[in-house]
């Protein structure tokens, strides 16, 4: 369920929405200006989960979208997201500096012909590309596409009539991080008459933009799928070893990669993030290990105050078509189920005027990832016999 009752301007809110595959931020930074952070699908309604949040609290895109960012070329990131840029005509579309060289665009037409996630990967860049091809340039730079790397701010809003300043800025990938991805792309070009290796010899999310956001002095953190390293000059590392990173502490915590052991860093925690700061994450239900797994979810609930997934990391039930679809199937397939369920919803809202806490809203199945598992309920046969012997 997407909420729809709409924002006040004078409210700072971050909007996390994921089917169990994929995950959208949608961020509001008071005074109308909004961004986009990754893109998601709805399973059953096929519908853009972040447009169809605007639609719903009468928020017009083309108006009032200032960044598109993709954090990293993973499916459950990009998905639907050359349809956001699509409407957000006026704003700027932020990728790793990595996914963003020339030889990158190549590999995008080579490459086309690959596996078929790749390839709908590949086809969101290159309508994302072709997109920002015919628009009229940007206002402040003449570009419509920004390279996020580390300490770049991609987007500031100065202190004005009634408004505080917003800000939002890169904090990785690092330098190091992009030399190692141009050396793999260097490697993957074909050489004539040889043929083309497979695009696959580092993982994306080694160059995932993780996000700072600042409106007044209110910070917030958002993750994206960014790992650990590889090395100490590469990941969330990379980012704790930089003297320019951020010298406040984010009250808000999007964990990365799905809360994924290889993502967490308890300098994280630590470091960057308040003592009751409020995690919120969307699940991964596509890989061999369901993230967050239980193992994973203690651990993030020992370190944050509070906090909110968009849905539970295990498969939803069937609804009625899938049922049927299964029944059809039963012949050639036994485990027919509905990857991602419906999208949910995590709403947080800070009031600018009068301060804290944050409001925090979930739409079903979105919840609360540390509450107790609620009691068994009791057995039918149990209640029988204890009605008989209240008969009795
Ligand atoms: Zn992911």
């Amino acid at each position: 369920v997407i909420l729809a009752d709409p924002v006040d301007p004078s409210e700072f809110e971050i909007s996390i929405l994921g089917p169990g595959v994929g995950e959208c931020i949608v961020v509001h930074l008071g005074g109308g200006d909004w961004i986009v952070v990754d893109s998601c699908v709805d399973q059953a309604s096929r519908q853009n989960a972040a447009l169809k949040y605007f639609q719903q609290i009468g928020v017009d895109p083309a108006e009032s979208v200032r960044l598109v960012i993709a954090t990293h070329a993973h499916d459950d990131h990009v998905s639907g997201i050359s349809d956001i840029v699509l409407e957000a005509q006026s704003a700027d579309f932020v990728c790793p500096a990595a996914s963003t060289e020339p030889e990158f665009v190549a590999l995008l037409e080579l490459d086309a012909g690959l596996l078929e996630t790749r390839h709908r990967i590949y086809s969101e860049f290159q309508r994302v590309f072709h997109l920002l091809e015919d628009r009229k340039p940007g206002a402040h730079y003449g570009v419509r596409r920004k390279r996020a790397v580390s300490d770049r701010l991609l987007w500031c809003r100065p202190p004005q009539s009634g408004l505080q300043r917003a800000a939002v800025t890169a904090l990785s990938p690092s330098d190091h991080a992009i030399d190692l991805s141009l050396r793999a792309l260097r490697f993957l070009i074909p050489k004539a008459g040889s043929t083309p290796r497979q695009f696959a010899s580092r993982d994306p999310n080694t160059f995932s933009v993780a996000l700072w956001i600042e409106v007044g002095d209110v910070s917030a953190l958002l993750g994206s799928d960014l790992l650990k390293g590889p090395g100490p000059s590469c990941g969330w590392n990379a980012i704790l070893a930089n003297p320019q990173r951020p010298t406040s502490e984010a009250s808000v915590y999007k964990v990365p990669h799905h809360g994924a052991p290889n993502a967490h860093h308890e300098g994280v925690w630590t470091s960057l993030c308040a003592d009751d700061v409020i995690a919120i994450l969307a699940p991964y239900r596509a890989g061999r290990q369901r993230r967050p797994s239980l193992a994973d979810a203690k651990v993030i609930c020992s370190l944050a105050e509070q906090a909110y997934i968009t849905a539970p990391s295990s498969t939803p039930a069937l609804g009625a078509a899938s049922r049927a679809q299964r029944w059809k199937l039963s012949d050639v397939a036994s485990a027919v189920r509905e990857r991602e369920g419906p999208t949910g919803h995590v709403r947080l809202r800070y009031s600018l005027d009068r301060g804290g806490p944050w409001r925090v809203t979930v739409g079903r199945p979105a919840r609360s990832l540390c509450e107790d598992p609620p009691p068994p309920r009791p057995r039918k046969r149990r209640r029988r016999r204890h009605q008989k012997s209240r008969q009795a």
